[in-house]
């Protein structure tokens, strides 16, 4: 799959595009990551896009950094960016990336119910007979992801295979930090009526030298956080597990890639066809509400 194109910012160079966000170097050596409107669905980047989308996520993402700041440090450095992109980007600072999606879980779904339907077992941790789609979990998991090239899906990994990649001091940092997230963004979000099922972390190092053991630097979360691209986000009151929940997502968007309406078959191997206007409107409306509901901030 071609990369998406990158709007040209002045003073800045492009650096990376991934399926949504724009990665560029400013002169100072700073980052500045911006969120486009783009939406991703069934590992493709749509044509069409969803308007405010960047903004909101963006915003989202802020909101939680603040949440979390006890907690863990975070990358932002600045929201005053060029006016092009003002609303939706961050000047960042840049980290040695962790080359682990770092993700915990509280329920069941996904390629976690997958691979629990496969073998009982996610990334290595048993898991109780009996778990449906939806199951709350006894207790939150830490279940790494080896980050996929573009177009390609992230693969679950072991614990184990995360401590042959980083170390197993570091691992160990990942595995606490990233469970820490999830319990707090968890209580927030609980608080709001939301369930949050699970949540994808990217973590980074400074090149400072280590407070702790081994010579790693500070360790920073990064990337966007605690996003309906990044997360699932359940309405508490539709949870029902043994089925499809209800999600602050891109349901919608699946959901109709996947009707006979929008005449696309997936396994075709042809890019999905562009979003009619009202599935790209109820796309954004959905995506306010998240923000609004979870933030409790109006739009
Ligand atoms: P995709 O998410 O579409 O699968 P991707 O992760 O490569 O692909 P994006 O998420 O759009 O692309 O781009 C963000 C990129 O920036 C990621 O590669 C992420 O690891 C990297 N990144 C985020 N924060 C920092 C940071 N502070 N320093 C260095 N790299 C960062
Ligand atoms: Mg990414």
């Amino acid at each position: 799959m071609p990369t998406p194109a990158a709007p040209a910012i002045d003073g800045a160079t492009h650096l990376h595009s991934g399926k949504v966000r724009d990665l560029y170097e400013l002169p100072d050596g700073r980052l500045l990551m911006v969120a486009s409107d783009r939406i991703s669905a069934f590992d493709y980047v749509l044509d069409t896009t969803i308007p405010d989308k960047g903004e909101i996520l963006t915003r989202m993402s802020l909101w939680w950094f603040e949440q979390l700041a006890d907690l863990v440090p975070h990358h932002v450095l600045s929201t005053d960016v060029p006016e092009a992109v003002r609303g939706r980007a961050v000047i960042c600072e840049r980290l040695e990336m962790y080359p682990v999606e770092c993700v915990a879980r509280g329920y069941l779904t996904g390629t976690g119910l997958l691979d629990y339907r496969a073998s009982g077992e996610v990334c290595g941790i048993a898991l109780p007979a009996g778990l449906e789609d939806g199951s709350r979990l006894p207790s939150p998991i830490f279940t790494p992801a080896a980050k996929a090239a573009l177009g390609e899906h992230d693969e679950n990994v072991s614990y184990d295979a995360v401590v042959a990649t980083v170390g197993a001091d570091v691992a160990a940092s990942l595995r606490e930090l990233t469970l820490e997230v999830y319990a707090r963004a968890e209580e927030i979000a609980r608080g709001r009526g939301i369930i949050l099922a699970d949540t994808k972390l990217e973590l980074g190092h400074r090149s400072d030298p280590s407070t702790g053991s081994g010579q790693r630097g500070t360790i920073v979360l990064a990337d966007e956080v605690l996003t309906p691209d990044s997360s699932r986000f359940w309405p508490a009151d539709g949870w029902h597990p043994g089925r499809t929940q209800p999600s602050y997502d891109k349901q919608i968007v699946r959901n109709w890639l996947l009707s006979p309406a929008s005449g696309w078959d997936r396994a075709s191997g042809e890019p999905p066809p562009p979003l009619p206007e009202p599935v790209i409107e109820h796309t954004r409306a959905r995506y306010l509400e998240a923000y609004e509901t979870l933030t409790g901030l109006p739009w």
